[in-house]
């Protein structure tokens, strides 16, 4: 199979939002009135960002949602997406399932597939989302205010949580193990929730690369610092509520490890996709009215300060890095590939 059928078979879609798809030099999208337009890439390279031998459904699942986390952050609703692949060979029983969970959640989002670029390589995958928000109410990382309470959607940790037990360095039971290797490899962009936060967050990220570096960059994006209450935090290691419920994460996984490996998931494991956000607390009743609107439970973890850096208070309440040395601040940083 050539280049042209492959892309004809596999990746041509009806696009009746765009103004054109697939198929020509370009693609062309219509603006609407009064609308920006939300852009993100992210790039998933094998072997850095998956196993070689993931499950090529949950792969396409996993390529698309972490670029719509990116516009779920921004409050920005999907509109189109590109998708750039470096494939090793053509293998059809790869490509029919990797379309499928990569189609099937564009569907769910109602983002169209309107082109992209296709080459031999090693296995690669970039895609390019197109999103819209209403002018001048993107969600940005630069405006939390001191006084702003901090919030989490979702569960945190419990793809590293997984990531740690596919490698062989946590045991878990297997029923265990299924549930939570569902976030690292399917995690939920939380679009309705951004949508939901318009007008009501002063600031928003994606937890991509964990909590504690997501964090760091609306800080210093805001010029602000923060403190975080720990046993809230530790709480968000759980199994994810169910979809239609506002309430919070039920099951805590925390008993499965020692308490300072579960905060160092909560805090620093990537992979989730939940978003941090702030908002100020006279917007308290607000956001639950948001996370109930779109079934995302959300839980409030900490404060926005004027003193720069960042604070942890320990499960006793007191500032952790005076009472245990051995969880400071300084090990619990963000993943950062050049570091
Ligand atoms: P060009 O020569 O302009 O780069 P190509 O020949 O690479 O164009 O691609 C032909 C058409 O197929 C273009 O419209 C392009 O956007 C689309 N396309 C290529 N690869 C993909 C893909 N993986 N998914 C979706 N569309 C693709
Ligand atoms: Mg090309």
């Amino acid at each position: 199979m050539g280049e042209f059928e492959l892309i004809e078979r596999f990746f041509t879609r009806p696009t009746p939002r765009a103004v054109l798809g697939v198929g020509d030099d370009c693609a062309l999208l219509q603006a609407a009135p009064g609308m920006q337009l939300a852009i993100s890439t992210d790039m998933l390279v094998a072997g850095r960002h998956f196993f070689n031998d993931v499950d090529p459904h949950t792969l396409g699942h996993k390529a698309l949602a972490v670029n719509l986390s990116d516009l779920a952050a921004c409050g920005a609703r999907p509109l189109a997406f590109t998708l750039a692949l470096a494939l090793p060979d053509v293998d059809t029983a790869w490509l029919e399932p990797f379309a499928q969970g990569l189609l099937a959640l564009a569907d769910l989002h109602g983002c169209e597939l309107i082109g992209g670029d296709t080459t031999r390589g090693p296995l690669n995958i970039c895609i390019t989302v197109f999103g819209e928000v209403p002018a001048g109410q993107a969600l940005l990382r630069n405006g939390a205010r001191a006084g702003d309470d901090i919030y989490v959607s979702g569960t945190l940790g419990v793809a590293a949580m997984a990531l740690a037990a596919l490698q062989g360095t946590l045991q878990l039971p297997e029923a265990l193990l299924r549930q939570v290797r569902v976030r690292l490899e399917q995690p939920t962009p939380r679009i309705a929730l951004g949508l939901a936060l318009r007008g009501i967050a002063s600031a928003a990220a994606d937890v991509s690369d964990g909590l504690l570096g997501d964090l760091g960059h609306i800080l210093e994006r805001s010029g602000v610092g923060a403190t975080l209450d720990t046993k809230t935090a530790i709480n968000l290691l759980a199994a994810p509520a169910h979809p239609t419920s506002a309430n919070g994460p039920n099951d805590p996984f925390a008993s499965w490890l020692s308490e300072s490996a579960a905060l160092r998931c909560v805090l620093a494991g990537g992979d989730d996709y939940e978003l941090v956000f702030t908002a100020p607390p006279a917007q308290r009743a607000a956001v639950q009215a948001a996370s109930a609107a779109s079934h995302t439970p959300v839980t409030r973890i900490g404060q926005i300060d004027a003193q720069k850096g960042l604070r942890l208070l320990g499960t006793d309440g007191l500032p952790l890095a005076n009472t245990n040395t051995n969880t400071n601040t300084n090990t619990f940083t963000g993943f950062d590939h050049f570091a």
